[in-house]
């Protein structure tokens, strides 16, 4: 089995920051994730704001999802 996870919607291979974001927006428990595409999509946002989370989230140190 492989060791990287991919995305339960469109079936692309995820970084850890896309976990990690995951996690941090939808559910902190999850074990299926979406790529940052089908996460803007779902959330009715734009890809490039959740790349900006993901900065805020890795700037601010606190969050141990981003480390
Ligand atoms: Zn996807």
């Amino acid at each position: 089995m492989a060791n990287h996870k991919t995305c339960m919607e469109c079936g692309g291979e995820l970084l850890a920051d896309d976990i990690a974001i995951h996690r941090k927006l939808i559910n902190r428990g999850a074990e299926e994730f979406f790529c940052i595409d089908c996460l803007a999509r779902k959330l009715g946002c734009k890809r490039e704001d959740i790349q900006r989370l993901i900065e805020y989230y890795r700037s601010t140190g606190t969050c141990t999802l981003f480390v």
